[in-house]
């Protein structure tokens, strides 16, 4: 991923090695071919081999599977260690003396945040202290136990704040209609208020990468903006900072991790109430691109941090009124016709040959 704009701290970067990794398919590849040739040699001339020769190999085989398992895991916890730590560095989310509040809903992705903010702390440079918090909102069928369960087994400070905001939005929201907006902003207030009274200094919200180009094209498509989910930001009231230290991370490696790791996943349909359909729209659109062109997706988040103001149309970012050719030119600065413009692909990274001088093109007169 490129979108690294702060040196990353030495003890995020534990980049894994691939002599294992292809050691590991050599041992795997080895055990198939022992296990086939001894059955080929049996079959072929009726040479009895040992039973157990055979599931020794095949025994071979399991074992060098789950070790691949376990050395892919290892790629992947790593990985999303490494993204966690760099989204925290190059947005300076955390810092020393910090109280996180980490916000849990139960479901795959708060469950890697804490883990891996966990981790992450033992290994930091500076002190911060974590506080996990659930709002039990009082959803039908809410498996109260799950979590201070597991919180007190991890051994993080946590607290369960219960408000039935569940009742107040089913009786306040007609039937049918869509009750994420006011649930989001009863649980927005209890949680501002929850880390006054905790004395937390920053909020951490569990969303990723894909809920950023999700958002990004909603408000896009449906909203007319350009406007994504910030890394950082801070709270309407002018009260909180919010952190989202998963701002790098991919959904199904976040899945893949919560599934290796075990965690006890809280359902998220209790309270009745469907995703909306344009998220889910947004959801099939870019997992459909990603399947089909590799690499789109990551280009569109990385352009994310890559954005031109004066390519694009808001007078309030770029004064497009006022500027002047000064006859003096601008380094890095932009050519009238853009040869990425209108037909073809971009021609960026053309060998220097490819351009012409104006001088080598003989002009005909008209008749
Ligand atoms: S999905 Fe349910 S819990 Fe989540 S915001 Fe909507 S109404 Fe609230």
């Amino acid at each position: 991923m490129s979108q690294a704009t702060a040196p990353l701290p030495s003890f995020f970067n534990d980049a894994p090695s691939d002599a294992s990794a292809h050691s590991e398919s050599r041992r795997e590849a080895d055990a198939q071919l022992f296990a086939h040739a001894a059955l080929a040699v049996e079959a072929a001339a009726g040479v009895p081999v040992a039973e157990a020769v055979v599931q020794s190999a095949l025994h071979l085989e399991e074992v060098a599977r789950a070790r691949k398992h376990a050395h892919e895991m290892n790629k992947l916890s790593k990985r999303l260690h490494r993204e966690v730590g760099q989204a925290i560095a190059d947005f300076n989310m955390i810092e020393e003396g910090d109280k996180v509040m980490v916000c849990m809903s139960g479901g795959k992705d708060s469950y890697g945040m804490l883990d891996i903010l966990m981790n992450l702390q033992k290994r930091a440079p500076i002190r911060f202290e974590l506080v996990a918090v659930n709002l039990d909102q009082k959803q039908p069928g809410f498996p109260e136990h799950v979590l201070p369960e597991y919180l007190t087994q991890v051994g993080v400070p946590f607290r369960i704040e219960e408000q039935d905001t569940y009742s107040v939005v089913k009786r306040v929201v007609p039937e049918g209609k869509t009750t994420c907006a006011l649930c989001s902003r009863l649980r927005r207030g209890i949680l501002y208020r929850v880390a006054k009274e905790l004395g937390c200094t920053k909020i951490a919200l569990g969303h990723h990468r894909d809920d950023t180009l999700q958002t990004l094209f909603m408000n896009m498509f449906f909203g007319s903006r350009l406007k994504g989910m910030p890394p950082k930001l801070v709270t309407d009231n002018g009260e909180h900072v919010v952190i989202r230290p998963l701002a790098y991370c991919r959904e199904k490696d976040l899945a893949a991790y919560a599934e290796h790791r075990q965690f006890p996943i809280i359902p998220c349909n209790l309270c009745g109430s469907q995703e909306g359909l344009q998220r889910q729209q947004m959801r099939e659109m870019i997992n459909d691109w990603d399947a089909r062109f590799p690499g789109r997706v990551d280009n569109m988040f990385t352009s994310l941090s890559n954005i031109v103001t004066s390519h694009m149309m808001d007078r309030k970012l770029f004064p497009f009124e006022t500027i002047k050719a000064t006859g003096a030119p601008v380094k890095d600065g932009d050519i009238a016709f853009d040869e990425d413009e209108g037909c073809g692909e971009p021609t960026e990274g053309l060998p220097a040959q490819a351009s012409v001088s104006l001088s080598s093109i003989k002009i005909r007169k008209a008749d």
